[in-house]
């Protein structure tokens, strides 16, 4: 017996598995579309001017290096705010929110759990199915049972709103439910404003918590416009969570840049609010790193960055769209693949079965999620016609 005899071998996370399989494989023209991450015209995870920039004035001011205040940087935070709620928000006039810089969007959804296990430790909380595969892990970690809402609808390729609607109905009042703000992560399917409209009415009618997810703001249709749901829920007056990510929008991954902001009922709730929230990361990891967040507060609050970065945004944007639509035309021999087009952000479920996408792999190096979920953004000119032609063979 050693202290480590009984530890057993967790299970093998299935995409980094997927990743792996594919550095092993020989094959020259190889593509993989199992990744979660955005890939330029050439192929390349892109370095944004915006954030050039931003980090070379950085570098020549050597700056010290002491710890940040526990909820980071407070232009950061503020900024983030704007990116949210609109700069003429009267939440933010009221200072009703409260935001903390996090480490990306998962720590973002782990303080946010930690907080909401101190608040309402029995509460339940629920998932679309399918979901971001961390989301289940993560509420579960932090103490909570997890459950799932019915989403996607594999008949139609779309939102099975009904069946969301349905569950949602009967969740207890204080359950937790985890929303995909936009550009839902694997299926690609959204909700319209007429849905959210619908699914705001029974957050409100069963006293449920939002907790919405952003980890792709501006990769839909536009900064403002993925933001829809958030100022939705704003604007009807409940209390609710938001995760943002930026990992995807400024290219920034590995220097975990996110934030955690809640929606409260008045200024003096929020204060409340954060001091306890900030007891939450102090005994997690004490305060978040400066770089990353230092980077994106640096180009959102100038005025030049900032129409840098949207356009650079906006090119990702429109790269991913044209790769949507040049699928569905060289796919369309081999049946309607329109709804790919519908789908928004870097996923599509592609209605691929696992065992076509096992054919995809072995037979033409093209790797993709068991469930079907490619990564639009790891195409382009240079893979495109391959990768339609594989899977025109597959579904043959
Ligand atoms: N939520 C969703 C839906 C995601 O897809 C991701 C990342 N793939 C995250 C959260 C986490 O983002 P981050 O990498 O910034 O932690």
């Amino acid at each position: 017996m050693t202290l480590f005899s009984s530890v057993e071998l967790a299970p093998r996370d299935p995409i980094l598995g997927l990743n792996e399989a594919f550095g092993a494989d020989a094959r020259a023209d190889k593509v993989n579309l199992g990744v979660g991450v955005y890939y330029d015209a050439k192929g390349h995870v892109p370095l944004l001017r915006a954030v050039r920039e931003a980090e070379k004035a950085r570098l020549e001011a050597q700056l010290p290096r002491g710890y940040l205040p526990i909820d980071g940087i407070a232009l950061y935070d503020a900024a983030v705010q704007t990116l949210l709620f609109g700069a003429t928000s009267p939440l933010l006039a009221d200072r009703r929110v409260v935001t903390a810089q996090a480490l990306g969007g998962t720590g973002a959804l782990k303080i946010g759990a930690d907080f909401l296990k101190r608040l309402s430790p029995a509460a339940p909380v629920a998932i679309s199915n399918p979901s971001w595969e961390n989301h289940r892990a993560l509420f579960e970690n932090a103490g909570f049972t997890v459950q799932e809402y019915p989403y996607y609808d594999a008949a139609t390729h779309g939102l099975n709103l009904d069946g969301m609607l349905n569950a949602l109905s009967s969740l207890p009042a204080g359950a937790i439910v985890v929303l995909h703000a936009c550009c839902h992560n694997p299926t690609g399917v959204d909700l319209t404003e007429a849905d959210w409209a619908r699914v705001i009415d029974v957050v409100r009618a069963r006293g449920l918590v939002p907790f919405l997810d952003i980890a792709y703001q501006g990769f839909g249709d536009g900064i403002d416009a993925d933001a829809a749901a958030v100022r939705m829920f704003a604007d009807a007056g409940v209390s609710f969570f938001v995760a943002s990510s930026f990992s995807k929008s400024f290219s920034l991954y590995g220097e975990r840049v996110g934030a955690l902001s809640i929606v409260t009922a008045s200024h003096d709730e929020a204060v409340r609010v954060q001091s306890q929230l900030k007891r939450v990361i102090r005994t997690n990891y004490s305060n978040p790193p400066t770089h990353g967040a230092a980077v994106v507060s640096a180009v959102l609050n100038h005025e030049g960055l900032r129409a840098t970065w949207e356009a650079e945004l906006g090119q990702m944007r429109e790269r991913i769209r044209a790769m949507r639509r040049g699928l569905v035309e060289r796919l369309a021999r081999a049946g309607d693949f329109g709804f790919i087009e519908d789908q928004r952000g870097m996923f599509s479920y592609s209605g691929l079965s696992s065992a076509q996408v096992d054919r995809l792999r072995e037979e033409f190096g093209i790797y993709a999620v068991g469930t079907g979920r490619i990564c639009v953004a790891a195409l382009n000119d240079g893979n495109i016609d391959r990768v339609a032609d594989a899977i025109a063979t597959v579904v043959a």
